[in-house]
């Protein structure tokens, strides 16, 4: 009987660094690639860059000082010769590479010093019955301290021990076309030597397809069990009464765009209802989420609960507290201020009002969700520009929430979460399947849209000009300044020295400055002075990223373009165009350009649409970063692509329905198999 093999606490250690927690999960651990080893190539056939398994015999072998240590070999087969070569090698190496032995090694040709060569191929004696292997052999992701060898073992073993049952039912399996999930794994695990590579490393393989539909047909589950799960919580109903509403909508300067209505509706219909509601409003720069927040902020405080109204960033967070003060200060409403960088007596009399309910509307940065702050009664919880906030701190939030749910009669706040990153429709399907989207998908009438120029840094004094004439016609300008990646320090300084420098180019404008690093009450006056037109020149750094929002600055300048990232420039550029006079986002970049930074530059410059800006961005760059850095750890999927796979995404949609309707066992076996140690993360 074989039975399962023990596996010691180091290697129990690496492999969860993998993600390998059970032994199952080996199943799943698949191939990154292939070493072809089941047949030989006459040596007269190499050529650098081939990858090959040649067969011969040592003619000569030495240890060189040449540029360091190393072990060179001559191989020798009947059609020719190659050289072997090992930078870190061990006795055991000497000794089996000695002259005469047959040696059949495998590897990457390479042209080098002395003629082609492979440096550090696989090798082993042979004799000249030494039988081939007979399928691929793979190479999986792996980790210091774990050999191929180690991991190939684990996985034989485990597809030897383990069950493999297929959880697809057949008919839809048949249905579908997909082969069987056992064979399907088995294949990817030891191809057999007929099989085309490139079918495997591309992922076509119909082995392939049936893993990525199992991934994403799993992911599709979890998300559907998580939103079922959610509609059996309770939440204040909070019923559309509309006072405050209506009297918001009579006072403002203009009427909510079609676009804004409907979804105001979606989100008034959820709020009544009582369960929690946790729905995403996506809509683009500028297409006017704030407004669509401040009435469902009204709704829940009309039915006596509180809102908590949260940004990423401080000069975000202040902008919305001024606008919505503005707003609701004429209906008798104050909201109360709280962010992380206020003075400490401050801060206790915001938690104080907040605590004791006699606040009902509280604005501010994720200080609003730390421990010590504690609603009376919270109703609503709306956070802008959600994708800026790491998955940390959106598991923290998630916890404090279950911390309470424990509580008798415990009601849970709904969610607003806004996001001006348009995401593509696939990988909202596919990311945010367990939330409801609300999407605004048209701009304020009365925009022209901002005119993007190319420029080269050769060039700058012409911009200067540009930026001159513009202030003394009394428009307001942005200077942003590059991104350095490489320290703070050094973002700062350059700032600094920008500044300096405009202020010298410019004597005649009033010129300031904003920076991540300013203490937040200095940011506060150096906005405000800009809002009020004070200023007329604004040297930025990426802080004025998201949300900013002053209507008369209509010149953009972004300095050292090619830096930065194709969402950024959107969001970036969003500062402009708000009002009704032309605007124009110069984008100067410093030549040479390497070709990804002039793929973006040329596609920032086609395209104002922030969707299909974002499905672009999907493409140069893949899911993860799109959602943020911070998010992309999370490796939400491991085999499937959502933006090439997206046949199988709509499939696994529909079947994910079905099995949960009619298999609920299936259904069980996908969310065991695929989800067992991942749904904290996929819920944050
Ligand atoms: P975003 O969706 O990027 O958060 P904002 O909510 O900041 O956009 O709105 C951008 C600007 O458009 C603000 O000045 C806002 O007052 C204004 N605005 C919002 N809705 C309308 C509308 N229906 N008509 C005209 N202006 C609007
Ligand atoms: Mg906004």
């Amino acid at each position: 009987m074989i039975t399962p093999v023990k596996i010691s606490p180091a290697t129990l250690a690496n492999l969860a660094k993998l993600g390998i927690h059970h032994r199952a999960d080996l199943l799943l651990h698949l191939p990154l690639r292939y070493e072809d080893e089941t047949h030989l190539a006459p040596i007269e056939t190499a050529e650098p860059g081939n990858t090959m398994q040649v067969q011969g015999v040592i003619t000569h072998s030495e240890i060189v000082f040449r540029p360091r240590r190393t072990l060179l070999c001559r191989l020798r087969d009947e059609s020719g010769e190659l050289y072997l070569r090992f930078l870190n090698f061990y006795p055991s190496q000497t000794k089996l590479l000695a002259v005469d032995r047959k040696i059949r090694a495998a590897g990457e040709v390479r042209m080098g010093y002395y003629g082609l060569e492979m440096v550090h191929p696989k090798c082993s004696m042979v004799t000249d019955d030494t039988p081939l292997k007979t399928s691929l052999t793979p190479v999986y992701p792996s980790t210091a301290g774990l050999s191929q060898t180690a991991l190939r073992k684990l996985i034989a073993n485990a597809l030897e021990v383990l069950p493999t049952p297929d959880h697809l039912p057949e008919e839809i399996r048949r249905r579908l076309k997909l082969d069987g999930f056992s064979e399907s794994i088995r294949l990817l695990h030891n191809p057999a030597p007929d099989i085309v590579p490139s079918t495997l490393e591309e992922r076509s393989h119909p082995a392939w397809q049936r893993v990525k539909f199992d991934e994403l047909l799993a992911q599709q589950i979890s998300m559907r069990v998580h939103h079922k799960e959610r509609s059996a919580r309770k939440a204040p109903a909070l019923k559309i009464k509309g006072h405050y509403c209506d009297v918001l909508l009579k006072n403002l300067p203009f009427r909510l765009t079609r676009s804004q209505q409907k979804v105001s509706k979606e989100i008034g219909g959820d709020l009544a209802r009582p369960h929690p509601m946790q729905r995403l409003l996506l809509g683009d720069v500028g297409s006017g989420k704030t407004i669509v927040a401040a009435l469902a902020a009204l709704q829940a405080i009309e039915n006596g609960y509180q809102v908590a109204f949260m940004a990423p960033t401080e000069i975000l967070a202040e902008q919305h507290y001024l606008k919505l003060t503005g707003w609701l200060a004429p209906l008798g409403l104050i909201p109360v201020w709280l962010s992380g960088s206020q003075k400490k007596k401050e801060k206790q009399l915001a938690a104080e009002k907040i605590a004791s309910g006699e606040t009902l509307l509280a604005i501010g940065t994720h200080a609003l969700f730390q421990q010590q702050i504690s609603f009376q009664k919270l109703g609503l919880a709306i956070v802008d520009e959600q994708h800026k906030f790491g998955v940390e701190q959106r598991l923290a939030l998630h916890a404090k929430g279950k911390a309470a749910q424990a509580k008798p009669g415990f009601q849970e706040p709904h969610q607003l979460m806004m996001s001006a990153t348009p995401i593509p429709r696939t990988l909202a399907m596919s990311y945010y399947a367990d939330l409801d989207v609300s999407v605004i998908d048209e701009l304020p009438p009365g925009r022209t849209p901002v005119i993007t120029k190319l420029v080269s840094d050769e060039r700058r004094c012409e911009v200067f000009e540009r930026v001159r004439s513009a202030c003394m016609s009394g428009q307001q300008a942005y200077w942003v300044c590059p991104l350095i990646d490489e320290s703070e320090a050094l973002q700062l300084q350059n700032a600094l020295e920008t500044h300096q420098q405009l202020c010298t180019t410019f004597p005649e404008l009033r010129v300031g400055l904003v920076h991540g690093k300013m203490d937040s009450t200095e940011k506060v006056r150096v906005m405000n002075a800009f809002k009020t037109g004070e200023l007329q020149l604004l040297v930025a750094t990426t802080v004025i990223e998201v949300g900013v929002d002053v209507p008369n600055a209509s010149l953009m300048v972004i300095d050292h373009a090619e830096r930065m990232g194709l969402a950024q420039l959107h969001q970036l550029r969003g500062r402009v165009g708000r009002g009704a006079q032309q605007s124009l986002c110069i984008l100067l970049y410093q030549k040479p350009l390497s070709e990804l930074a002039r793929t973006r530059l040329k596609v920032i410059f086609e395209n104002n649409d922030g969707f299909a800006i974002a499905q672009q961005d999907l493409q140069l760059r893949g899911p993860g970063e799109l959602l943020g850095a911070r998010q992309s750890g999370m490796a939400m999927l491991r085999f499937a692509d959502i933006d090439a796979d997206e046949d199988l995404l709509e499939q696994a949609r529909t079947v994910a329905d079905e099995l949960l309707r009619e298999y609920p066992e299936a259904a069980r076996g996908y969310l065991h198999r695929w989800m067992a140690n991942r749904h904290d993360f996929l819920h944050a």
